[in-house]
């Protein structure tokens, strides 16, 4: 490979512009060029590129969202998008591509892939970790701390009026988010697509809390869990128990959004320098991840089949001190 094309697609996670940077600082170190694309594949198609270099990557490090901009492209679920998508690559001589993204993301690369021969690999960027083949995603820490620092500030009027906060999380369709920030924020129950919950168990766990003194309690709900979202929740609740004073808080994109943490900066760091090391080896169709630590490439067709699983021994904990 000489020329190495980067984009971002799917949605934004704090921590792609440090994977960016990454990526195009490893070209340089590495004597290759790098293009950035903008908009995700959507830049493929409409062949908006820009060259980059060190320098062009300054003061990225830091920032929140994706300097690239993400898109969701439907035109590049065609074959026509896609065919569009390989003239403009081929035009701009860009031998391998590294996509920062999501499974979605992933899944496209892959098919561009069986159809043009272009290799690729993946960087994990979602605040979910919803993706197999890595211990963490890019953007997930970030989000961790974004949702404990607002429960915190929940924590503070529920206190003061002895309310019972619901508090929805994002995850899609794991509760990844949801079961760390619980146990982050002591929430007395926490709700995840990963579990069979009740609302009668919800119940039995705020009168336990009661009985045993608590006059305010914290419920995290991600927002995945399959009782019928968390206003459904709070209004069965209610209907139970109409002396409780509950709030609902859905906490939305600011979860998204933020300056990295340390943590999601090295991460990022360590997959785009290995994601370009990858593309040098000849490796292709793979997606660069962190395992115990240590640097692994998984098939990107696991990455996108298989599922991480819940940490039981988390939902012990939770569980535990939720008493
Ligand atoms: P996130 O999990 O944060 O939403 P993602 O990468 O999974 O990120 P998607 O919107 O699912 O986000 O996918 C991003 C883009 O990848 C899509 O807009 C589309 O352009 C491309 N893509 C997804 N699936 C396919 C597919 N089956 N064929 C071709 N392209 C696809």
């Amino acid at each position: 490979v000489k020329r190495i094309g980067v984009l971002t697609s799917g949605g934004d996670a704090p921590g792609m512009n440090a994977a960016l940077r990454a990526v195009v600082r490893a070209c340089k170190y590495y004597d290759l060029q790098s293009v950035g694309i903008r908009q995700g594949y959507e830049g493929l198609i409409n062949s908006d590129m820009i060259e980059l270099g060190p320098r062009s990557v300054k003061n990225i490090i830091n920032q929140g969202g994706t300097v690239l901009k993400t898109a969701r492209s439907a035109e590049f679920r065609t074959p026509e998008g896609r065919l569009k998508a390989y003239k403009h690559l081929k035009d701009n001589n860009i031998d391998a591509l590294v996509v920062i993204g999501g499974d979605g993301s992933f899944t496209g690369a892959n098919i561009f892939h069986k159809e043009f021969g272009v290799p690729f690999i993946g960087i994990p960027g979602t605040i979910d970790n919803d993706i197999f083949g890595t211990d963490f995603t890019i953007g997930y820490d970030t989000a961790l701390n974004t949702v404990i620092e607002a429960v915190d500030k929940l924590r503070d009027t529920a206190t003061s009026h002895d309310r019972v906060f619901f508090v929805e999380v994002m995850g899609r369709d794991a509760g990844f988010i949801a079961l760390n920030t619980g146990i982050a924020s002591g929430a007395q129950d926490i709700l995840i697509p990963e579990q069979r919950d009740s609302v009668q168990e919800l119940c039995e766990s705020l009168e336990r809390s009661e009985k045993s003194g608590k006059k305010s309690s914290i419920v995290i709900v991600a927002e995945g869990e399959k009782l019928g979202g968390v206003y459904e929740l709070a209004k069965q609740v209610q209907q139970k128990h109409p002396e409780y004073d509950i709030r609902v808080t859905v906490l939305g994109h600011i979860q998204r959004g933020g300056s990295p943490t340390c943590h999601d900066r090295v991460l990022a760091s360590r997959l785009g320098i290995a994601a370009v090391e990858g593309l040098i080896e000849g490796k292709t169709n793979l997606m660069a991840g962190i395992r115990s630590n240590k640097v692994v490439f998984t098939p990107i067709d696991e990455a996108i089949k298989k599922h991480n699983e819940i940490d039981t021994e988390l939902i012990k904990v939770a569980n535990i001190l939720a008493i």
